[in-house]
């Protein structure tokens, strides 16, 4: 059996490895088929890919577009796209382009909570400053002794409603799609259980105008295995996929050795209604 994952981050977006480093870890830990899927960036996937190549492993492009769906940050990865596309290069371009400005705004927020200089240390931790997001910020605030870790950042200051939230506008759900789909990819909803916990989260009634909307735009899969899945959501999105006629994924949403849900490949296998999305892949 191959082992696959499909969703992971290098220090492109807001992973801590470099795409080099992801790889060799996944090649160590068995995996067979990988996807590097950065935010809104695809300048990491040379590199793993010729890093792939020398341990034979199966590399396929990938990048996780940031969405504003409604009232919901929703992320849609593309898997198998051809990076050289210039309209899907053209639509990264455009949704990169507002994280600093939101950054900033997201500073002077912290900054009126009486936590001062965020922007500038969150910076330090973006390897490309073009792709600065929360993660970074979350690093830098528990460096400055905000709190223990990662998660507790989120909690306490980033999450959407905290001190540190701002409201951001990033791409239309269709022009992620037609990015994706123009460059030769298939789309796929990441992690939908994130999307329906919490106070701000969207119920099952909204998860089915979301998946019908998906799938009238030409969406292809859903990701069924992911790190921050219970097994119970991997059955419920299983069910969800079927329901929608849409194939399944599985990713392991790697950022890093020390903050990850899960670590690189050794995912838990797809139910077995699923239709894998790496068939299509090959
Ligand atoms: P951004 O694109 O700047 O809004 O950052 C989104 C990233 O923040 C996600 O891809 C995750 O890596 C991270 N993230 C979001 N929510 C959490 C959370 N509750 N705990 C830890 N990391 C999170
Ligand atoms: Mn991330
Ligand atoms: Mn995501
Ligand atoms: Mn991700």
């Amino acid at each position: 059996m191959l082992d696959y994952d499909l969703h992971c981050h290098s220090n492109i977006s807001d992973g801590t490895l470099t795409p080099t480093e992801v790889v060799n870890r996944a090649a160590l830990r068995g995996v067979k088929m990988l996807a590097l899927t950065d935010h809104d960036d695809t300048d990491g996937l040379a590199e793993a890919g010729a890093a792939a190549a020398l341990h034979g492993m199966k590399f396929v492009n990938g990048v996780e577009i940031s969405v504003t769906w409604r009232k919901h940050t929703l992320h849609i990865v593309g898997l198998g796209i051809d990076p050289a596309n210039p309209a899907l290069q053209a639509g990264l371009k455009s949704v990169r382009g507002g994280r600093t400005g939101r950054a900033m705004k997201m500073s002077d927020e912290l900054a009126r909570a009486g936590i001062g200089g965020v922007f500038q240390g969150a910076l330090k931790y973006a390897s490309n400053p073009n792709m600065i997001g929360r993660t970074h910020f979350a690093r830098y605030l528990v460096e400055a002794g905000h709190c223990k870790d990662v998660k507790s950042v989120f909690n306490r200051y980033l999450a959407t409603g905290k001190p540190g939230y701002v409201p951001h506008q990033w791409a239309v759900l269709s022009d992620a799609i037609r990015w994706i789909k123009e460059s030769g990819g298939i789309a796929v909803i990441a992690h939908p259980g994130r999307y329906m916990v919490g106070r701000h989260s969207m119920g099952k009634q909204t998860m089915h105008i979301l998946l019908t909307e998906f799938v009238q735009l030409g969406g292809d899969a859903l990701e069924v295995v992911t790190g921050s899945h219970t097994p119970e959501q991997y059955a419920e999105f299983s069910r969800y996929a079927q329901e929608f006629g849409l194939m399944s994924s599985c990713g392991s949403d790697f950022h890093g050795p020390d903050e990850s849900y899960r670590d690189l490949g050794r995912l838990p296998d797809l139910p077995l209604i699923c239709r894998p999305v790496w068939e299509a892949l090959k």
